[in-house]
Protein backbone atom coordinates (compact mmCIF):
# COMPACT_ATOMS: atom_id res chain seq x y z
CA UNK A 1 0.00 0.00 0.00
CA UNK A 2 1.00 3.38 -0.88
CA UNK A 3 1.24 5.78 1.81
CA UNK A 4 1.81 8.90 -0.40
CA UNK A 5 -0.70 11.48 0.43
CA UNK A 6 -3.45 12.63 -1.96
CA UNK A 7 -2.20 16.08 -3.30
CA UNK A 8 -4.98 18.89 -3.68
CA UNK A 9 -3.64 20.67 -7.40
CA UNK A 10 -6.62 21.70 -8.37
CA UNK A 11 -4.92 25.35 -8.69
CA UNK A 12 -3.13 23.90 -12.25
CA UNK A 13 -6.75 24.43 -13.42
CA UNK A 14 -6.06 28.59 -13.12
CA UNK A 15 -5.44 30.31 -15.90
CA UNK A 16 -4.01 30.53 -19.52
CA UNK A 17 -0.38 29.21 -17.39
CA UNK A 18 -1.09 28.33 -13.95
CA UNK A 19 2.50 29.05 -11.91
CA UNK A 20 0.82 27.65 -8.63
CA UNK A 21 -0.42 24.00 -8.20
CA UNK A 22 -1.18 23.42 -4.58
CA UNK A 23 -2.52 26.41 -2.51
CA UNK A 24 -4.92 26.36 0.69
CA UNK A 25 -7.74 28.05 -1.31
CA UNK A 26 -8.37 25.37 -3.57
CA UNK A 27 -11.80 26.14 -3.54
CA UNK A 28 -11.26 29.08 -5.41
CA UNK A 29 -11.26 26.37 -8.32
CA UNK A 30 -14.16 24.73 -7.48
CA UNK A 31 -15.91 27.38 -7.44
CA UNK A 32 -14.62 28.81 -10.89
CA UNK A 33 -15.86 25.09 -11.91
CA UNK A 34 -19.65 26.16 -10.58
CA UNK A 35 -19.48 29.21 -12.43
CA UNK A 36 -18.32 31.28 -9.25
CA UNK A 37 -15.91 33.52 -8.86
CA UNK A 38 -15.28 33.80 -5.19
CA UNK A 39 -12.75 35.40 -2.28
CA UNK A 40 -12.93 34.89 1.09
CA UNK A 41 -14.40 36.21 3.96
CA UNK A 42 -12.56 36.68 7.76
CA UNK A 43 -15.64 35.12 10.28
CA UNK A 44 -13.63 36.71 13.07
CA UNK A 45 -12.84 40.68 11.86
CA UNK A 46 -14.80 40.45 8.35
CA UNK A 47 -12.15 41.64 6.42
CA UNK A 48 -12.99 40.07 3.16
CA UNK A 49 -10.15 39.60 0.18
CA UNK A 50 -9.39 39.03 -3.47
CA UNK A 51 -7.67 36.96 -4.54
CA UNK A 52 -9.22 34.88 -1.37
CA UNK A 53 -6.85 34.08 1.84
CA UNK A 54 -6.66 30.98 3.80
CA UNK A 55 -5.11 33.71 7.06
CA UNK A 56 -6.28 36.74 7.76
CA UNK A 57 -3.43 38.99 8.27
CA UNK A 58 -5.16 41.68 10.40
CA UNK A 59 -6.39 39.10 13.08
CA UNK A 60 -4.16 36.37 12.06
CA UNK A 61 -7.02 33.88 12.29
CA UNK A 62 -7.40 31.05 9.90
CA UNK A 63 -11.49 31.29 10.27
CA UNK A 64 -12.13 31.86 6.61
CA UNK A 65 -15.38 31.64 4.69
CA UNK A 66 -16.07 31.74 0.90
CA UNK A 67 -18.46 34.56 -0.47
CA UNK A 68 -18.94 35.06 -4.01
CA UNK A 69 -17.63 37.95 -6.13
CA UNK A 70 -21.02 39.29 -7.92
CA UNK A 71 -22.50 42.59 -8.74
CA UNK A 72 -20.94 45.51 -10.53
CA UNK A 73 -17.63 46.67 -9.44
CA UNK A 74 -16.49 50.11 -10.90
CA UNK A 75 -13.74 50.12 -13.37
CA UNK A 76 -10.45 51.82 -11.71
CA UNK A 77 -8.22 51.71 -14.51
CA UNK A 78 -6.76 49.32 -17.36
CA UNK A 79 -3.78 48.63 -19.57
CA UNK A 80 -3.51 47.52 -23.34
CA UNK A 81 -1.09 44.58 -23.74
CA UNK A 82 0.86 43.82 -26.82
CA UNK A 83 3.53 41.94 -25.31
CA UNK A 84 3.12 39.17 -23.01
CA UNK A 85 4.75 37.15 -20.62
CA UNK A 86 6.19 33.97 -21.58
CA UNK A 87 3.56 31.68 -21.95
CA UNK A 88 0.62 34.23 -22.77
CA UNK A 89 2.22 35.10 -26.03
CA UNK A 90 -0.92 33.65 -28.13
CA UNK A 91 -3.25 35.32 -25.99
CA UNK A 92 -1.94 39.37 -27.06
CA UNK A 93 -3.14 42.03 -27.15
CA UNK A 94 -5.66 42.08 -23.92
CA UNK A 95 -6.34 44.41 -21.43
CA UNK A 96 -6.10 44.25 -17.83
CA UNK A 97 -7.46 46.14 -15.30
CA UNK A 98 -8.67 46.74 -11.57
CA UNK A 99 -11.86 46.61 -10.51
CA UNK A 100 -13.30 47.92 -7.52
CA UNK A 101 -16.03 46.57 -5.35
CA UNK A 102 -15.82 48.58 -2.24
CA UNK A 103 -14.35 46.41 0.61
CA UNK A 104 -11.75 44.79 -2.17
CA UNK A 105 -10.74 45.17 -5.66
CA UNK A 106 -10.06 42.48 -8.04
CA UNK A 107 -7.70 42.69 -10.41
CA UNK A 108 -7.85 40.55 -13.83
CA UNK A 109 -8.39 40.88 -17.83
CA UNK A 110 -11.34 42.40 -19.67
CA UNK A 111 -13.14 39.81 -21.76
CA UNK A 112 -11.70 39.19 -25.28
CA UNK A 113 -15.27 40.48 -27.01
CA UNK A 114 -14.77 43.87 -25.84
CA UNK A 115 -13.27 46.44 -27.32
CA UNK A 116 -10.60 49.10 -25.93
CA UNK A 117 -12.59 51.99 -27.08
CA UNK A 118 -15.52 50.42 -24.76
CA UNK A 119 -14.06 50.98 -21.94
CA UNK A 120 -14.60 53.97 -19.78
CA UNK A 121 -12.64 54.43 -16.09
CA UNK A 122 -15.84 54.30 -13.80
CA UNK A 123 -17.81 52.21 -16.00
CA UNK A 124 -19.66 49.05 -13.89
CA UNK A 125 -18.36 46.01 -15.12
CA UNK A 126 -19.13 42.28 -13.88
CA UNK A 127 -16.68 39.60 -12.96
CA UNK A 128 -17.68 35.82 -14.51
CA UNK A 129 -16.17 32.60 -14.56
CA UNK A 130 -14.50 31.90 -17.87
CA UNK A 131 -13.11 28.77 -19.67
CA UNK A 132 -9.93 29.30 -22.24
CA UNK A 133 -9.76 26.85 -25.30
CA UNK A 134 -7.28 24.47 -23.63
CA UNK A 135 -9.23 24.00 -20.89
CA UNK A 136 -7.96 26.27 -18.24
CA UNK A 137 -9.88 28.27 -16.15
CA UNK A 138 -10.19 31.97 -15.35
CA UNK A 139 -12.22 35.01 -14.93
CA UNK A 140 -12.56 38.07 -16.54
CA UNK A 141 -14.57 41.66 -16.39
CA UNK A 142 -17.57 42.14 -18.66
CA UNK A 143 -19.84 44.97 -19.30
CA UNK A 144 -22.69 45.30 -16.70
ZN1 LIG B 1 -9.57 38.75 10.57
Amino acid sequence: MSKRKEVDDRFKKFGTVSFTGITRVNDFIGHLEEGKVAGTRCKDCGLVFFPPRADCYSCLADNMEWFEVNGKGRLVTYSRLEFAPVGFQDDVPYCIALLDYGDFKVFGRIDAEMEERDLKVGMEMVTAANALPNGQLNYVFKKA
